[in-house]
Formats: C-alpha cells, sequence, structure tokens
C-alpha cells in the first residue's frame, strides 16, 4: 500500500549478496491474479516456502480474506504465523510462513511502483521475504522477464505487472531495506541474461 513518487528505483544495483526470491508457478498465479483482480484496490496476503540462506523459494501464496482496508498491514492478526506454521508442520518438514505479499496499484494518474512505503517498512516485520505487486495499465505488451533491478515484469490482458522483493533483517531505524531478486523460471524460462 501507499505510493511513494519522489524516489527513485534505480539506486539499488544487484550485487553479490542479494537476496533471491524463486517464484513457483502456483505462488505466481495466485499473487498476479488476486492483484489484477482487485485493481485500483490492494490485495494482501502471506508466503508459503522454503528459506534457504540468501534464498527464498516461494511455493504459494495465499490472499487475505479479510483485505477490505487499504490499511492492509494493520489488519494481520499476530497469530496468523503460529497458526498456520502448525498446520505446515504436520505436512511437510520444510515448508513455512516465510513472508507477505501486496499490491500497489494506481493511484489516478499516478503508477504503481515496486517501492515499499514508509508504512509498509513500518510494519515489516525482520527476517521475513516481502514482495509487492504494482498493476498498471499497459502502454505496450511486454514478455515475462527479470530486468536489471531484479524485478520481475510482464503483461497479462490490459495491465502491466511488476513484482518485486524486499527484506529488513534487523529491526528498523529509518527506511533501510534490501533488495529481494524476484525470478520465476515457470514464466521467464531458465536462461540467463
Ligand atoms: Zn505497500
Amino acid at each position: 500500500m501507499g505510493y511513494i513518487m519522489n524516489e527513485k528505483e534505480g539506486k539499488d544495483k544487484i550485487g553479490n549478496h542479494d537476496i533471491e526470491a524463486f517464484l513457483n508457478l502456483p505462488a505466481f498465479l495466485t499473487i498476479v491474479s488476486s492483484s489484477v483482480e482487485v485493481f485500483r484496490k490492494e490485495t494482501i496476503g502471506y508466503l508459503v516456502g522454503i528459506k534457504a540462506e540468501d534464498k527464498f523459494i516461494v511455493e504459494y501464496a495465499i490472499p487475505y480474506q479479510t483485505a477490505e482496508s487499504s490499511y492492509v498491514h494493520a489488519t494481520i492478526d499476530e497469530d496468523r504465523v503460529a497458526r498456520v506454521n502448525e498446520i505446515l508442520s504436520n505436512v511437510s518438514q520444510a515448508l513455512e510462513f516465510i513472508g507477505d505479499f501486496h499490491s500497489h496499484t494506481m493511484f489516478g494518474d499516478s503508477r504503481a511502483t515496486v517501492i515499499p512505503s514508509n508504512t509498509d517498512l513500518f510494519s515489516t516485520v525482520p527476517g521475513e521475504l516481502n514482495l509487492i505487486c504494482a498493476v498498471n495499465v499497459k502502454k505496450r505488451s511486454v514478455n515475462w522477464h527479470e530486468n536489471k533491478r531484479g524485478i520481475l515484469t510482464g503483461t497479462i490482458g490490459e495491465y502491466r505487472i511488476e513484482i518485486g522483493g524486499y527484506y529488513v533483517d534487523k529491526p528498523m531505524v529509518g527506511k533501510k531495506y534490501q533488495r529481494v531478486i524476484v525470478k520465476c523460471p515457470a514464466v521467464t524460462g531458465i536462461r540467463k541474461e
């Protein structure tokens, strides 16, 4: 949620020790379809998958049913993580709650970005993966690809979709966050740029 228009996305360059998030197809489909369905509103949900060193594998994205409010983070139930992990512990050794996703949408003529808002950063839980899906009306069609800043980009129907990730490793002072490189070989192919 939120719109920051005076920040440039280009200042974060991909480095050697960046965290990567690999989206499996079910997670990708849910993030994109739930974000597009509520275009001009915002969706929010949680991510289930595997956390390894400097890497997240996102198996599933589950939208919250209660995301009526635009102040989405405020509605998250703190017990949710514990409940999800309790269920997962019965079915899989590896799967766990690994983070959250939410969408950003156009606000009037202002285009949505994948940059976390101050509100997003204020409510970010250290150690979790955060994905932002920005939905805008497309200007032209592009194939799904990972751009130079590690943002997964493509078009569907009349929309241009960008999925960006960020990460905070300890409780925040100020607005510092780490960019997460988002990959989805199922839609981009496995080629190297
Ligand atoms: Zn946001």
